[in-house]
């Protein structure tokens, strides 16, 4: 089969690779029916994430059809429909058993496309089939679906859920690429009155508006005293959302926040980023990190099939699978493609 490999800093290949079989009783095996391309992909490519070996197939976040099975998979079987999840979960452990699925310490966790070949192929191997896999319902389209391997509910959790978002609150989200625009859509969920958007670039604030934030601010623009006056009361934000993953994002976030309030980091940091505890302690501000467990995700796939979750416009760029190294390259150069997520179709 065809399969996009990892061959160290700034080497991808794709090319034929083994056809993948099950190996394990718990394992299946599910044919590629669409995958995308995630921001993790390109840091993997960078040389940042060293534990990613030569020849590893990557790609965590796809939707396909299981082709078979292991004889101890019991809740999924062949010609089913499934999301393939970036976190896979032994469904034994002890985090797994508190349904923190992405500090699995069983053998799960973000393995796809890491510590085991992923998603970007024409077949997977996904072990612990019945506690990775979700069949989707009947009437949700692929590409809808694909969205729920990793960004609606990493910024759900992540962003959402951990900075508490609540009906009335004002809530920032700081970075308007795919994870900033998905948190917007989610934060939707518990009905804050409103939602600032902070990105560089005015594309990305013009999708923010779409996908309903109420203001659309440049970093320049956003200072804390405009962001103030945008708030309930004038004093900050009651949520912040970091949504980039860079040390001025972070800082930013935990200078709009008000007292009480939360920042809640949903962006892959490679640098540090000061922490300015002696202004933040007296200000009783709860500051969450966090790696995705997807727990979340049956919820956002009933409510995708109840048309409750909105995710068109997050797919901005569409390919056969075959044109995966060109898919890549738009994706990486979303600066001048406009690229949010990018989809791959089987051919
Ligand atoms: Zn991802
Ligand atoms: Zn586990």
């Amino acid at each position: 089969m065809k399969a996009l490999t990892y061959h160290g800093p700034g080497r991808r290949t794709w090319g034929d690779v083994p056809d993948p079989v099950v190996r394990d009783p718990e394992d299946a095996v599910v044919r590629v029916d669409a995958v995308t391309i995630c921001g993790t992909d390109l840091h993997i490519l960078k040389g940042d994430v060293p534990e990613v070996g030569q020849g590893r197939i990557l790609g965590h976040e796809a939707v396909g059809t299981v082709t078979g099975t292991g004889p101890g998979v019991r809740t999924v079987t062949a010609g089913d429909r499934v999301l393939v999840s970036c976190i896979s979960a032994c469904g034994r452990c002890s985090y797994c058993r508190a349904a923190s699925y992405g500090q699995c310490t069983g053998g799960g966790g973000w393995i796809l496309g890491h510590l085991i070949d992923g998603c970007q192929a024409e077949y997977v191997r996904t072990p612990f089939a019945d506690t990775s896999l979700y069949r989707l319902p009947e009437g949700v389209a692929d590409e809808d679906a694909l969205l729920l391997a990793d960004i609606l509910p990493t910024s759900y959790e992540v962003g959402v859920r951990n900075g508490r978002v609540g009906p009335g609150d004002t809530v920032a989200i700081v970075g308007a690429g795919p994870i900033g625009l998905a948190a917007i859509l989610t934060a939707r969920l518990h009905s804050p009155s409103r939602i600032i958007a902070v990105d560089l670039a005015r594309t990305r604030l013009a999708a923010a508006e779409r996908f309903g934030a109420s203001t659309a601010l440049t970093p320049a623009e956003a200072t804390p005293e405009a962001v103030r006056e945008l708030s309930r009361d004038g004093l900050g934000v009651d949520v912040a959302i970091e949504a980039v993953g860079v040390p001025e994002t972070f800082e930013l976030c935990t200078r709009l926040v008000r007292p009480g309030g939360r920042v809640a980091n949903v962006g892959v940091h490679g640098r540090p980023a000061v922490l300015h505890l002696e202004d933040l302690w007296i200000r009783n501000v709860t500051i969450t990190t966090g790696l995705v467990d997807t727990d979340s995700t049956p919820l956002l796939l009933d409510l995708l099939a109840a048309g409750r979750l909105d995710v068109a416009g997050l797919v901005t760029h569409r390919f056969g699978l075959d044109r995966m190294p060109e898919a890549y390259d738009v994706f990486a150069d979303a600066a001048d493609t406009g690229a949010l997520k990018v989809a791959l179709f089987r051919t």
